[in-house]
């Protein structure tokens, strides 16, 4: 039976707008059965989204979006179907969240030296104490009138040659791709269309990833035009990889679009939950 799938989407627990229980309300009034929430380098949000989730009669997988340094640059890889209680992935992301406010203070220090005063805290309190990312500090700088949105902001001041970039120094793929696969989950490579790289480069990723035993490649994200959908069904089909669909949705609004409004996956791909079983889903996960 076809089913709408949304398979890469976030919440408070990480940069997200919507709490947990909200974005599955939503998600239920768009249409969307079967939803994955992702949250960057956190699981915090996944207990009051199963219980939502259960209400609304959604299939919820649990997810995560894992921030990976490869290559000198930062990619994310996405966790579907994982085990939450799961010790090394939660160990791992534990670190992650570490680092995540040692780089934010950081942050905070480069724009203070750029005469913006209070940016940490700023961040922090958009954050509401849980995981801190750098949309924090964009809302924190739209607020005081430094720019006039958060693309804007990123543009401007946190990303790199900008004066509030800091280098991400986030976990190996190998070790991404490890706590993924400890936990009984699919290893995703996120948004391959964002990182600009090139066509060789993409290739050198998608070879180790899948030595390490990784399955899936976004081919539809919110953030792919068409003719990347395409491009990235095509190399789905040639590496034997799977493909995902997910709008990486954040807020209402338009970053990176909206809940379940994604185009269909091109024929000539096979979907990650192609040997999903139901109605427990997904547990014939390749290893
Ligand atoms: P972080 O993981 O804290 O470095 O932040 C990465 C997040 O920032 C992404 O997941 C997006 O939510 C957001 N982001 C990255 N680039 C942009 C951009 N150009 N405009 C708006 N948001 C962005
Ligand atoms: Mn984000
Ligand atoms: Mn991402
Ligand atoms: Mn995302």
């Amino acid at each position: 039976m076809p089913r709408k799938y949304d398979l890469h989407t976030h919440s408070t627990a990480s940069d997200g707008t919507l709490m947990p229980p909200e974005l599955i309300t939503l998600a239920a009034a768009k249409g969307v059965e079967v939803l994955a929430l992702t949250d960057h380098d956190t699981l915090e949000g996944l207990v009051s989204a199963r219980t939502a989730a259960d209400a609304a009669g959604l299939i919820l997988l649990p997810g995560v979006e894992i921030s990976v340094t490869w290559g000198g640059r930062t990619i994310h890889i996405i966790g579907l179907g994982i085990d939450c209680r799961n010790q090394a992935l939660c160990d791992g992301l534990a670190e992650l969240s570490a680092y995540r406010r040692r780089r934010a203070e950081a942050i905070g220090r480069r724009l203070s030296e750029e005469g913006i005063e209070g940016a940490f805290e700023g961040a922090r309190a958009f954050s509401n104490g849980r995981l801190i990312g750098r949309i924090h500090f964009a809302r924190f700088l739209v607020q005081r009138g430094y720019a006039s949105d958060e693309r804007e902001v990123f543009k401007r001041y946190l990303v790199k040659g900008k004066p509030g970039h800091v280098a991400g120094d986030w976990v190996s793929l190998e070790a991404a791709v490890g706590w993924i696969r400890g936990a009984g989950g699919q290893a995703v490579i996120a948004h391959p269309g964002r990182y600009g790289f090139t066509r060789a480069k993409l290739l050198r990723l998608i070879g180790q990833f899948t030595e390490l035993g990784g399955v899936g490649i976004e081919v539809v994200s919110g953030s792919h035009t068409r003719d990347e959908c395409l491009r990235f069904a095509r190399y789905a089909r040639e590496n034997h990889l799977l493909a995902s669909v997910g709008s990486d949705f954040h807020r209402p609004g338009n970053l990176w679009t909206e809940l379940g409004g994604m185009a269909p996956l091109p024929s000539l791909c096979t979907p990650i939950w192609a040997d999903w079983e139901e109605p427990r889903l997904p547990r014939t996960v390749s290893g």
